[in-house]
């Protein structure tokens, strides 16, 4: 067996065994199987092959692999005498953390040299490895910056890249149903690339994962990776923030190379705000790091297409301040919401984390969901952490659902702070509010059905929405369509003026949408009663900022407008008050089951809706 450890000076070990290794990335990185001569300990000459690492990997699970051996800078391999007994070799540049563990899992026999060599040795070999990479690199990276850069990159290198298998899989990532949906997609492309390719579909490149922290957009993307069985590289925009001129561009090269030679495989780049925000709005005079690689990673995203096997996955809690290039078709077009669970979510997730955590029988853990309103996954993670060490200090052998109620108490004390947990009567005067939308959008006219009410807070600003999703595309709105979608808008605010006699903050986006509406009617569409068709607005200027600029008009026309914007809202404003008042006790009914279930979709929405009548005086 060639073995590092066996004796020798350790100079010239590293010497074999770095520098060659170092070599054959270079010469054959796009040769997946290659007959090479290795000298081994003995100096005699072994002929193994090389193998891509992916099909290492699928080797191993596919169970033909007999022995592994891993050494620091590859892994050497025998297959069972059955699948032919060869020896192989497969090239790694990165420490595998998960190969142990996938090859207990498989009850593969297997050596670790990175571990068990001694100390000294150990430590020389790891430096060449080191050696190697900066060799590696300094080939690769024609924008290197001086050899302190190098050095930087030599160091941070294994940090950034965690490459590897995950062992996730989509039963660890509860409460996302629809994203897990969305994403199983991407599950098949990694798995049956052939199957797309056949036909001549293109494979999308790039999906961003899009929501608040802590719901689950890391875990997920490591989940497709596991259950597609894909090598993952990951790498997070931050580490790129304080990096040298020259080596974010180069790392994100590195990295795409890296990935292109073992796919299938996913590439995700956590926290991509970080290097993917707007340009040229920065206020110091730019940041040219930053800048320069968010280029090289569009660059990058045109460079291959997804058929190659290749899928970036990206996740931001910040999609508004993205780069608009991102998000073009063909790189970032695909976007899937993980949004903060609901309470049947929530249950789930609690279920998850407590699989390795001993219960008492009293635990109800539907209970505790109910009181975690609010709860993003790694608070629900947390939660189920902070109540073990809660039994564990009082020396009990399993959790109790008292350990359940402290530590709901403790983690929500936290999140107060971050001011993310509605008190009692806000949740009521969202779920009024979001009833009332939905009541009145179920009558009016407007090209829209009413799906979905939510009242799980979201993460950025709104406290629950009514979702509604048009029948067809809507190029034309009729003045009554107009007039219904005022009316939807102002539902909200209608709601809480009839049940709390009061008006909450909660409505100013409704009221600036409304008002904005309204205006269009009146100064665009030529809608407005006594003016008549005669534009007042020009619409080019929308496309900078929305903003539209007036022609020049007389005080008389321009009082006359507000009149005709106020009469239209208060018109429809009305209109959504009779719908409410006279549908009072559906409403009320309606708003209980919303504050129990938080959210409302699906067929139990429209049995309610169908039942909301007009009134006879509208
Ligand atoms: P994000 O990337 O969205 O900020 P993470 O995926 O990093 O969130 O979540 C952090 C931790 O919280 C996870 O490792 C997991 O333990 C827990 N967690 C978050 N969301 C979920 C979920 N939907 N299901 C199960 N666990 C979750
Ligand atoms: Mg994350
Ligand atoms: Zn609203």
């Amino acid at each position: 067996m060639t073995s590092a450890t066996e004796g020798g000076k350790p100079a010239s070990i590293v010497r074999q065994l770095h520098l060659p290794a170092a070599n054959l990335n270079l010469e054959n990185k796009h040769i997946s199987k290659s007959l090479l001569t290795i000298p081994s300990a003995g100096n005699k000459m072994n002929t193994i092959s090389q193998t891509a690492y992916s099909e290492f990997l699928q080797q191993v699970q596919a169970r033909q692999v007999a022995q592994v051996t891993i050494k620091v800078d590859r892994i050497e391999y025998t297959l069972k005498s059955e699948f032919g007994g060869a020896r192989h070799y497969t090239i790694s540049d990165q420490f595998q953390p998960n190969l142990p563990n996938l090859l207990r899992n498989q009850s593969i026999p297997f050596t670790d040299e990175r571990t068990s060599a001694s100390g000294v040795l150990g430590l020389l070999l790891s430096m060449g490895a080191m050696a190697g990479a900066l060799v590696w690199l300094a080939k690769f990276s024609q924008a290197g910056g001086g050899i302190g850069g190098l050095t930087g990159i030599g160091k941070s290198k294994a940090r950034v890249y965690n490459q590897g298998k995950t062992g996730i899989q989509f039963a660890d990532v509860a409460g996302v149903d629809e994203a897990k949906q969305e994403l199983q997609e991407v599950v098949d492309f990694l798995k049956n690339g052939e199957k797309y390719r056949k036909i001549g579909a293109k494979i999308p490149k790039g999906v961003l994962l899009v929501g608040p922290p802590g719901t689950g957009k890391t875990l997920l993307a490591k989940a497709i990776a596991g259950e597609a069985g894909v090598p993952f590289f990951s790498m997070s925009g931050s580490e790129f923030v304080e990096l040298y001129v020259g080596v974010g561009a180069s790392r994100v090269r590195d990295l795409f190379q890296q990935a292109k030679r073992q796919a299938p495989c996913i590439i995700f780049i956590d926290e991509l705000d970080a290097i993917g925000k707007s340009r040229g709005n920065s206020n110091f005079n730019g940041n040219d790091e930053r800048e320069q690689t968010l280029n090289q990673l569009l660059t990058e995203m045109d460079g291959f297409d997804g058929n190659a096997g290749v899928i970036l996955i990206a996740a931001t809690n910040r999609p508004e301040i993205l780069d608009p290039a991102l998000r073009r078709p063909g790189r970032f077009d695909r976007q899937v919401l993980v949004d903060r669970p609901d309470k049947s979510g929530r249950e789930a997730i609690l279920k998850v984390h407590s699989r390795g955590v001993k219960m008492g029988e009293d635990v109800d853990l539907n209970a505790s969901a109910t009181q975690t309103v609010g709860f993003s996954g790694a608070d629900l993670a947390n939660l189920v952490n902070e109540a073990a060490l809660m039994a564990a200090r009082q020396n009990r052998q399993a959790v109790l659902m008292a350990d359940f109620h402290e530590a709901i108490e403790r983690v929500i004390a936290g999140l107060e702070k971050r001011s993310r947990v509605l008190s009692p009567l806000e949740r009521q005067t969202v779920a009024y509010h979001e009833v009332g939308h939905a009541f009145v959008g179920a009558l009016m006219p407007g090209g829209s059905k009413v799906t979905k009410i939510s009242i799980v807070p979201r993460g950025i600003g709104a406290l629950g929405y009514t979702l509604q999703t048009p029948e067809e595309d809507r190029f034309l709105l009729i003045e009554d369509e107009l007039r219904g979608q005022i009316a939807t808008l102002l539902g909200g605010r209608a709601a809480e003026e009839i049940v709390f006699g009061k008006v909450s903050s909660g409505a100013s986006d409704d009221i600036q949408k409304a008002t904005a509406l309204a205006e269009r009617a009146v100064t665009q569409y030529g809608m407005g009663e006594t003016l008549g068709p005669i534009a007042f607005e020009t619409q080019q200027a929308q496309f900078l900022d929305g903003g539209s600029t007036r022609r020049s008009i007389s005080a008389e026309v321009a009082s006359e407008i507000d009149r005709l914007i106020k009469q239209s809202i208060d018109r429809s404003y009305a209109t959504a008050l009779a719908i409410l008042r006279h549908n009072r006790s559906l409403l009320e009914s309606t708003t209980q089951t919303l504050l129990e279930t938080e959210v409302l979709e699906g067929e139990q929405l429209q049995r309610i809706l169908a039942q909301v009548q007009m009134p006879e005086t509208v």
